[in-house]
């Protein structure tokens, strides 16, 4: 199955290369077997690299893989958090913040924005070329060769994208509802907003979700 959509398939025609990394095209499967199909040649290479942060390798890059999400796919943005992965996304942020954030931080842009990407020097960056939440997923897990781990479910904040702790139960005390804190005995707070999160009746089916959206994925891959 492949995601590459050419930008002419959504109305625009100044840009006729596939929407995945600036000028350069990522053919789906697995992390290694990403490769540069087209112009191969050194200096296109050397393109790629210079999207890398300092420090990384770009194998180290791809395999850290960290997003940020345009105003267009927040849901998609949440989800990717909920299987743990790095996503900045903030529904209001200017346009000039979120790229130089995707080209200080070493994220991928994932947008729906065809506008963004007719600017210069673009970050690298996915198009996601679809509406549904399952098959957007699909396309950034199949076209990056993702490989969300089950026990990474769950440990980021879905609303900012901090990394939950676990936190004593006396210590929130009254920052819950006493029917939960009486039923209740493991719970996480997202050091950055502070949210906390707990168990109970909905958790085994949040991961039932992600199951099912991985498996859909995964069979997109096939
Ligand atoms: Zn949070």
């Amino acid at each position: 199955m492949c995601w590459l959509m050419p930008l002419g398939g959504v109305g625009v025609s100044r840009i006729s290369e596939p929407l995945v990394f600036v000028g350069h095209r990522f053919v789906p499967g697995p992390l290694p077997a990403i490769l540069l199909a087209e112009g191969k040649s050194a200096s296109e290479h050397k393109r790629v690299e210079e999207h890398v942060p300092g420090g990384l390798t770009h194998g180290n890059w791809l395999a850290e893989m960290k997003f940020i999400a345009d105003s267009m796919v927040g849901s998609l943005a949440r989800w990717l958090r909920a299987m743990g992965q790095d996503v900045v996304y903030d529904p209001f942020m200017p346009d000039s913040m979120l790229m130089r954030r995707a080209r200080e931080e070493g994220r991928i842009l994932l947008t729906r924005d065809t506008r963004l990407l007719l600017v210069k020097d673009v970050p690298a960056h996915l198009f996601i070329s679809h509406d549904g939440l399952e098959e957007q997923l699909a396309q950034v897990i199949s076209t990056l060769g993702l490989n969300p781990k089950e026990e990474e479910f769950l440990t980021r904040c879905m609303e900012c994208n901090g990394l939950l702790e676990s936190v004593e139960k006396e210590a929130i005390r009254g920052r819950v509802y006493p029917y939960v804190y009486a039923t209740q005995e493991n719970f996480q707070e997202c050091p950055d907003c502070r949210r906390l999160y707990w168990g109970g009746t909905h958790l085994p089916r949040l991961k039932e979700k992600l199951q099912r959206l991985l498996r859909f994925a995964r069979e997109k891959e096939r």
